[in-house]
């Protein structure tokens, strides 16, 4: 199965996509992680996509596509994949429509994530996760069970992504607006997209990406 969770920054398609990850052994193929490994590993892609990424802008379609290529073909045939905050622009669908037929797979759902402008800033500001695993949380809606211990691998560090600041989301947000909402129509009109209100707790939201992905 191939899935692609959309909505804007903040909806909620990391904590998801590591929820099916867990559920279903599905892969999720997230561009920020990427780009961010990027920068860590001081790449040339990351070297490109720093400055951009603090402004809250997107990183140019050519380098995003073929992260994904290159993910896609380090796994295995059978594994699903989770595409989280790809495709971002009209040019990456159409990308990402080839990637996945050259390489014999074919899209099962588009879910969106529908979110209340006005809530993503609080989601993003407080957002952080586990230095060691990755696992995410927030400050409010969905802090660690014991203060300061990752519940999935037991480490203390945590860290916070240098864009999750107010103005930046604000870029970020108008950036989805322009560029990434206006992919949906054509999925729509290939039967593609399931909503779900991603503005419901986050249990409820997994119940309700379960009751798409295996109903
Ligand atoms: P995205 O990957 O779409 O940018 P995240 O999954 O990282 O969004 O979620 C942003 C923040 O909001 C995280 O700190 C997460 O814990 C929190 N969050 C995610 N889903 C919900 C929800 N349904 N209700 C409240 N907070 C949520
Ligand atoms: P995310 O982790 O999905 O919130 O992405 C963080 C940042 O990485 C974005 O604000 C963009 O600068 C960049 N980025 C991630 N994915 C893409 C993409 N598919 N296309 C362009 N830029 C991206």
């Amino acid at each position: 199965m191939n899935i692609i969770l959309l909505g804007p920054p903040g909806a909620g398609k990391g904590t998801q996509a590591q929820r099916l990850v867990d559920r279903h052994g599905m892969r999720q193929l997230s561009t920020g992680d990427m780009l961010r490994g990027a920068i860590k590993a001081g790449t040339p892609v990351g070297l490109e996509a720093k400055a951009v990424m603090e402004r809250g802008e997107l990183v140019s379609d050519a380098i995003v596509s073929a992260l994904i290529g290159d993910e896609l073909d380090a796994m295995g045939p059978d594994t699903g994949a989770i595409f989280d905050g790809y495709p971002r622009t009209a040019a990456q669908a159409d990308s990402l429509d080839e990637l996945l037929a050259a390489r014999g797979r074919k899209l099962d759902h588009v879910i969106e994530l529908e979110v209340d402008e006005d809530a993503l800033v609080e989601r993003i500001v407080g957002r952080f996760t586990c230095a060691t695993c990755g696992k995410g949380y927030h400050d409010r809606f969905d802090p660690p069970k014991v203060e300061g211990t990752c519940d999935k691998c037991g480490g203390h560090e945590f860290k916070r992504r240098p864009d999750d600041n107010e103005e930046t989301v604000r870029t970020r947000m108008a950036e989805y607006r322009a560029k990434t909402a206006p992919i949906l129509p054509g999925y729509e009109a290939r039967g593609l997209v399931a909503r779900v209100d991603g503005m419901a707790d986050i249990e409820a939201v997994s119940a309700a990406i379960e009751a798409i992905v295996a109903p």
